[in-house]
């Protein structure tokens, strides 16, 4: 078990984590963040910590930890 912190302000809504992760676990929403970019949302309570999310997003928007929060 892993959990993830995601920082809003630095997300550029892309979806490239949204593609990459296994679990189908992030959402782009409707909210935006203070640059007017709809940012993501992260919808599964187990995450696996392949970390992939953090690989592939070019903002470093995205933390995981492991155990649990
Ligand atoms: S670490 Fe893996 S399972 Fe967890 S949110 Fe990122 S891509 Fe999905
Ligand atoms: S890859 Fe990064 S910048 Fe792109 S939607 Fe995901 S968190 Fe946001």
């Amino acid at each position: 078990m892993a959990y993830v912190k995601i920082n809003k302000e630095k997300c550029k809504g892309c979806g490239y984590c949204v593609n990459v992760c296994p679990d189908k676990a992030f959402v782009i929403s409707s909210q935006l963040n203070s640059k007017g970019y709809n940012v993501i949302e992260y919808t599964s309570k187990e995450c696996r910590g392949c970390k992939l999310c953090v690989t592939v997003c070019p903002d470093c928007a995205i933390e995981i930890f492991d155990g649990k929060k």
